[in-house]
């Protein structure tokens, strides 16, 4: 049982998202009338519908429903209103400041205009910037099983994106048949254009694919990351560096099965072995979690303290790709409205 005091400082702290997916943080409603408006088949009809497909029984049940949402999105104001839904979603948990990515390669198949995708976007999210105040910013997830030749073409996208605010390049997708190495040149251009670079890495494959993107691709952030454990040298290493943040998604990881119990996740283990950490929603509506969710998880299952908490949601401040000045404007910011929390709440 968690205490009522805390369950509220849980609700009312300021957060930072790193670690999740626009494409999969489209709410039911929203992906049905989608679909009617720009008659794409779903193969269902009505909300019902969309939600049992919401409900579905492995990864690759997941997989569908998440190219059927990529699907739905077809013009710039489609990306608008997921993008500014999915703001105001995190805006009412008190997320200040989020990263998003977005599948290129989802897009690029259909032969997508990334102008008038990131436009839409940009403008979704400065929306609720005006309304809210919360800061999102865009990233590229390229799934790995496409062709370098197509990885290639998604960084100079990211590139061109960066003047709608694209901020970071990482790969996805299968982990397990497709390991970092082969993308050592995609994400060294990726760097070079000044991107910042990230991976799922650690979630599917081991402790190897965690140490390719490493030392490979030079990635500033690991997405879930959990099998590095696997590797008590690595983890050791990774911890005494301090500078690589994983982005931690435990309800992600149950419902697609990495994981088969959520006392069976290694979170509280990725704490106490000191690597830098955060706590992500991923996929919200898919996994049908939520970012508060997941922090009330952290104290409910892996017994966090406030102030594990709160370090925790620090480090979302410290592992961000924002400049400098806006960093420690972000960790002055939520360190004050930490302690004051907790004083209002005697905590
Ligand atoms: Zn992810």
């Amino acid at each position: 049982m968690i205490q009522p005091s805390t369950a509220e400082f849980i609700r009312r702290m300021p957060k930072t998202e790193l670690h999740l997916h626009l494409e999969g943080s489209i709410s039911p409603r929203t992906l049905l009338e989608l679909s009617q408006k720009n008659r794409v088949d779903l193969g269902v009809n009505d909300l019902a519908g969309v939600e049992r497909m919401f409900r579905y029984q492995d990864f690759l049940g997941f997989l569908d429903v998440y190219r059927a949402c990529a699907r739905c999105l077809i013009y710039g104001e489609d990306f608008e209103r997921v993008a500014y839904e999915l703001a105001i979603h995190l805006a009412d948990q008190h997320v200040r400041y989020a990263e998003v990515m977005l599948s290129p390669a989802q897009h690029m198949l259909r032969n997508m205009d990334f102008n008038e995708i990131l436009g839409g976007v940009a403008a979704g999210f400065d929306r609720a910037l005006k309304e809210r105040g919360i800061i999102c910013r865009p990233a590229f997830d390229f799934g790995r099983q496409f062709s370098l030749e197509e990885a290639h073409r998604a960084v100079e996208l990211a590139q061109e994106g960066m003047r709608y605010g694209v901020v970071a390049f990482s790969i996805g997708g299968d982990e397990a048949n497709y390991p970092p190495e082969p993308f050592v040149e995609v994400f060294a251009v990726a760097r070079a254009v000044g991107l910042h670079v990230m991976a799922h890495a650690g979630e599917v494959a081991g402790a190897s694919s965690v140490r390719g993107a490493v030392e490979m691709l030079g990635v500033d952030r690991i997405g879930h990351g959990f099998r590095v454990l696997e590797d008590s040298e690595l983890t050791e290493f990774l911890a005494r560096r301090g500078d690589i943040t994983f982005d931690v998604c435990p309800t992600s990881n149950i419902r697609t099965g990495v994981v088969a119990t959520l006392t069976a996740h290694p979170l509280r283990q990725m704490l106490d072995a000191g690597l830098p950490i955060t706590l992500n929603s991923d996929d919200p509506s898919l996994f049908g979690t939520t970012l508060t969710a997941e922090y009330l998880l952290a104290v409910e299952h892996f017994g966090f303290s406030i102030d594990e908490i709160c370090r925790v949601a620090l480090q979302g401040v410290r592992g961000a790709f924002i400049p400098a000045a806006e960093r420690e404007r972000l960790l002055s910011d939520f360190s004050a409205e930490q302690a004051r929390l907790r004083s209002e709440l005697d905590l």
